[in-house]
């Protein structure tokens, strides 16, 4: 890497500079979030409305879930006790 004051080449990791004594800032892992970056969220994603419709959707995954459940439960006691593919002994 360069050094943030003088520019020279110093080794990764230091906090000095070695020619010039300068001390080198740790560069940042995370990067800022680019407001105008076209790849990023809707800020509609803080709408309430929006809120409102997540919460929906969950309920309804939910409803969807258990109704699955109930239906392939069922239907497969019915199918079981119905079907004579395979007798019970
Ligand atoms: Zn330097």
């Amino acid at each position: 890497m360069y050094c943030q004051h003088c520019g020279a080449v110093i080794s990764e990791n230091v906090k000095f500079c070695t020619l010039c004594g300068g001390t080198q800032n740790k560069p940042s892992k995370t990067v800022p979030p680019d407001t105008n970056s076209p790849v990023s969220f809707s800020l509609k994603i803080n709408d309430p409305a929006f809120a409102k419709y997540v919460k929906n959707t969950n309920r309804w995954s939910a409803i969807f879930a258990v109704i699955l459940a109930v239906v392939s439960v069922t239907g497969f006691f019915i199918y079981g006790e119905t079907g004579s593919e395979m007798e019970n002994p």
